[in-house]
């Protein structure tokens, strides 16, 4: 008699109770969450879910599949300890729960800048489902939004922002937006189409305080004595991975929850998957921590493999989204080594790539608006093809060719 506790149920955790279930685990599968709402997709939050939050549809799956698939699932609970040496979880209700495996999938959390204000009413930050509900019942009063941080969700805050009419203002401490994520070409392709979609983008511009009046935000002031207007401000800096417990159950912590090629942790019979979790990324050839529903999921079904004793590498391709107004933004791939790109489509009709490579190694491809060159990417990276620059250009047919 087994017992699987599953520690935080997102997109990682839920995946990884249901991929256990079909992997043929037969012992109890616990998945504990501190949130209440049934697992979620949370892209939509900061893109379709703000312009239209009565459309509802934003559940994984139906609950009864949980039922089903026999999952106990304790949701509205927090997870305050874990012992190795006893193997058990510790509730915050002071509950004690014993488990044969245990996996941590507890995610990542909005990183708070160290400014002042932050605690002013409106000042807010995007990652679950009650933030997207404060800021959508919000909205209707709001006209000026700041937001904090050029990345994926600033970015389409902003559009979302724009889209609802609001007044709305980008503020970039780096020199580019997406500076961690994209080729320096994108960024700026992604920068002048926001600003000609409305958005007021700065870069290079350090915040020195978020101002308030009476408790509630009244605007942001930069580092060069400059005040922006707000009645709300999106706070966009990036997440920071919930590996306390973790950590003080022993296990190691490097940027994450360090794991094995087979997800374990450095603890027998403890794994990590989703945002919480550092790893040797193959393809990357370094240890990266993601944060991508591709990665969540792909490692929840990986695990669960692992988990029945059917022990294989990880080895998935890192592929990620983002909508951001007339631009959807798709990479396959980890840019980070890249030395040289080359452009095909054409940014003139916002429909283009731009393929990075590490000498003749093909690393990442960046697409807007070609979600075709997107899926042949992927398989391109996977099957470790290296196309020439000749045959980028020579477009989708000719890389397809490739694959053959
Ligand atoms: P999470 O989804 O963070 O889930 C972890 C859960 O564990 C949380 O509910 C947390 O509260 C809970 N938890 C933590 N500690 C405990 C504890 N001690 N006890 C109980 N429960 C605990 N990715 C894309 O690929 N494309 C996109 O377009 C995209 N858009 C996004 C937009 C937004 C607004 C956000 C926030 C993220 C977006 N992402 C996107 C990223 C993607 O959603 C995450 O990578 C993914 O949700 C990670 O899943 P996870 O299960 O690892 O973590």
């Amino acid at each position: 008699n087994r017992t699987c506790v599953i520690i935080g149920a997102g997109h990682a955790g839920s995946q990884a109770a249901i991929s256990l279930r079909q992997e043929g685990y037969s012992g109890r599968i616990l998945l504990i969450n501190d949130e209440q709402d049934i697992p979620y997709h949370k892209p939509p939050l900061s893109k379709s879910y703000l312009k239209d939050p009565e459309n509802g549809g934003l559940v994984l799956r139906p609950e009864n599949t949980y039922q089903a698939n026999a999952i106990d699932m304790l949701f509205g609970r927090r997870v305050e300890g874990v012992s190795v040496a006893d193997k058990t979880v510790t509730l915050d209700d002071g509950g004690v729960i014993s488990w044969t495996e245990l996996v941590f999938a507890t995610g990542a959390r909005a990183r708070i800048p160290n400014i002042a204000g932050t605690e002013l009413d409106g000042v807010v930050t995007l990652r679950r489902m009650e933030d997207a509900r404060h800021i959508a019942a919000r909205m209707p009063q709001v006209k000026n939004v700041v937001i904090i941080g050029g990345g994926f969700i600033g970015l389409e805050m902003a559009h979302s922002a724009i889209a609802l009419g609001k007044k709305t203002v980008l503020l970039e401490a780096a020199p580019r937006v997406l500076g961690r994520s994209v080729a320096p070409f994108v960024s700026a392709y992604v920068e002048a189409r926001s600003r000609a979609a409305g958005v007021d983008l700065l870069t290079n511009v350090g915040i020195a305080a978020i101002e308030g009046a009476d408790g509630h935000v009244t605007g942001v002031k930069t580092v060069d004595d400059r005040v922006y207007p707000a009645d709300l401000v999106v706070i966009g800096t990036g997440a920071v991975p919930n590996v306390e417990l973790a950590a003080e159950a022993g296990i190691t912590i490097d940027n994450g929850i360090v794991v094995d090629a087979f997800l374990q942790s450095s603890v027998p019979d403890i794994y990590a998957i989703g945002d919480c979790v550092s790893f040797d990324h193959y393809h990357a050839g370094r240890r990266v921590r993601l944060e991508s529903v591709q990665n969540a999921t792909d490692q929840a079904k990986h695990v669960a493999r692992t988990i029945v004793g059917k022990v294989e590498p990880y080895r998935e391709i890192a592929w990620f989204w983002s909508d951001q107004g007339d631009m959807k933004l798709q990479t396959a791939g980890l840019s980070f080594d890249a030395d040289r790109h080359v452009l095909s489509g054409n940014p003139d009709e916002n429909s283009f790539s731009v393929f990075h490579f590490a000498g003749d190694r093909l690393v990442a491809v960046d697409s807007i608006n070609r979600p075709a060159d997107h899926m042949i990417a992927r398989r391109l990276l996977a099957a470790g093809i290296n196309p020439t620059e000749e045959d980028i250009l020579a477009g989708a047919v000719r890389l397809k060719e490739l694959l053959a």
